[in-house]
């Protein structure tokens, strides 16, 4: 059977070796490159993936789930995109840097299955964004998200999402984490929100022209 060996969509590992489970040519078999469909599962977590790998025949058998090859490119294999692909962290443009850098660091740790961490990140990520809201601001992170609403530099929509990043940044921080993986989740789609509205809507207008 065919084996070869990448990052694991599923469990993540990097690396990790693959096991050809089945392949089906897209057409009837000749001599050259053919397109297989070809199926493979992962051999720690035992899921799943598939890509088209183009097979040279008789040089390679078709049939990769009976065939002991090395399934990498080469003068007589061409393998195409193992899908899925393993989540990357989704950023939103127009962070500034300190801000990217948070949410950068908060996605990584998500993914990677750290919730606490993940959670503590979050909220940093949130703060980092006060601070390049207002540098000057001062105390707890309550108190800073109160004083930007009440200087009109929050809405009170972002105050509320604020809030919320802050409540479940809290409770993900915990020494034993009372957070469940729906809420990280959440916790990541809230702040994505609210840098999306506090940096990326305002860098996707156009530049005014000077009046
Ligand atoms: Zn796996």
């Amino acid at each position: 059977m065919a084996t070869f060996s990448i990052k694991c969509p599923h469990c993540l590992r990097d690396n990790t070796s693959f096991t050809v489970a089945g392949s089906r040519l897209h057409a009837a078999k000749k001599q050259g490159f053919n397109s297989v469909e070809t199926f493979a599962t992962c051999n720690a977590c035992r899921r799943g993936i598939c890509a088209t790998v183009q097979v040279s025949y008789p040089a390679v058998a078709i049939e990769l789930e009976t065939t002991a090859v090395l399934l990498v490119t080469g003068p007589h294999l061409l393998v195409g995109e193992w899908l899925p692909r393993p989540p990357l962290p989704d950023i939103p443009d127009h962070l500034p840097a300190s801000v990217a850098k948070a949410y950068t660091e908060a996605e990584q740790l998500r993914i990677a299955g750290f919730r606490g961490p993940a959670g503590n990140a979050y909220r940093r990520a949130l703060e980092s964004a006060l601070k390049e809201v207002d540098p000057d601001l001062k105390g707890s992170l309550y108190a800073r998200i109160e004083k930007l609403t009440e200087t009109g530099l929050l809405t009170k929509n972002l105050r509320d999402f604020a809030h919320r990043i802050r409540n479940l940044g809290n409770e993900a921080s915990h020494e034993t984490p009372i957070v469940e993986d729906d809420e990280i989740d959440s916790l990541a789609i809230f702040t994505k929100l609210f840098l999306m509205y506090q940096f990326t809507l305002p860098g996707m207008l156009p530049v005014r022209a000077a009046e």
